[in-house]
């Protein structure tokens, strides 16, 4: 059993991207697995090196260390490729010159049940003429992955059965950087990874991922989607909301302890003043306990 955080080195850790890498933390060590850490770095504007030496001194700080070595996606560009032209033998890639706009200007025209910002396919069957017009005008085409409505039945240990269709998903994006749903299964299977634990805003791709997987021939991981943290708006978390992350909370004298006394009671697993380490929660885990709401923060908590 392996499980893993992959976060996005481009910011600090706020408290919905410690709870959970908490709970896949806690669910590795209470079924005597290893925890992995991937640094999901597609991305080199936004992503640095500060980024994550900040972002893993944080997991040590509330006691996760990674029992494997800290993977960067930037570093794997070679294995993206590679499952991009498995697929591509397939027959399954095609190249896509849509821009931003155009994509959400289609995508809000009614598409069934393919998930959020799921693309219409206007280019699916573009033809050798409009291609070249592209192509001239100076477009550099994103390449996708041509699903055919295949459709998943997940059963999520957090978020139960949830079943989803499959879409036209990025597979390269159109400045040659491959995109985060085929990198991710790629380095899933790569690295052993038997759980997947992460937020629910990603159970919506889970039917993408699975199709990926069984395109490539690559085992399916378990999957756990948590509800996220929710700031006094009803938002996400995010870092605007106030003292969300390890270096703004040491400012108002809260400790990393405290913040790990908060974090299990949120998962019902520990009192908010109670001082606990990591390592004794671990006995206390169990999926049923887990509440299955998102946890939403008081003004007077931020
Ligand atoms: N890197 C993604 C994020 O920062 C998480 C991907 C995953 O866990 O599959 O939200």
């Amino acid at each position: 059993m392996r499980g893993r955080f992959a976060p996005s080195p481009t910011g600090a850790l706020h408290l919905g991207n410690l709870r959970t890498a908490l709970v896949s933390w806690l669910h590795a060590k209470s079924s005597g697995g290893d925890w992995w850490v991937r640094m999901e770095d597609l991305d080199r504007v936004t992503a640095s090196l500060a980024h994550e030496a900040d972002q893993l001194a944080a997991l040590a700080a509330l006691g996760m260390r990674p029992d494997g070595p800290v993977v960067r996606q930037s570093e794997r560009f070679d294995r993206y490729r590679d499952a991009i032209a498995t697929l591509h033998e397939q027959g399954r890639v095609y190249e896509c010159f849509c821009t931003r706009r155009e994509i959400r200007e289609a995508a809000q025209a009614p598409h069934g049940e393919l998930p959020d910002g799921a693309y219409p396919g206007t280019c699916r069957e573009l033809t050798a003429s409009a291609r070249a017009a592209h192509l001239a005008a100076g477009r550099t085409p994103a390449l996708r992955l041509r699903a055919d409505g295949e459709r998943f039945v997940i059963d999520d240990l957090m978020a139960g059965r949830y079943e989803g269709a499959a879409d036209d998903v990025v597979l390269q994006r159109n400045d040659g950087v491959p995109a985060y749903n085929l990198a991710v299964v790629v380095d899933d299977a790569a690295q052993g990874i038997t759980h997947v634990v992460r937020g629910d805003d990603l159970l919506s791709s889970t039917p993408r991922q699975r199709l990926l997987q069984d395109l490539l021939g690559l085992p399916a991981p378990a999957y756990a989607h948590v509800p996220l943290v929710l700031a006094p708006d009803g938002t996400r978390l995010a870092k605007r909301h106030g003292a969300v992350t390890l270096a703004d909370l040491a400012t108002r004298g809260v400790s990393p302890v405290q913040v790990l006394a908060r974090l299990g009671s949120s998962l019902g697993l520990c009192a908010a003043e109670d001082t606990v380490t990591a390592d004794e929660l671990v006995p206390r885990f169990d999926w049923q306990r887990l509440p299955r709401l998102p946890w939403s923060l008081r003004a007077d908590e931020l």
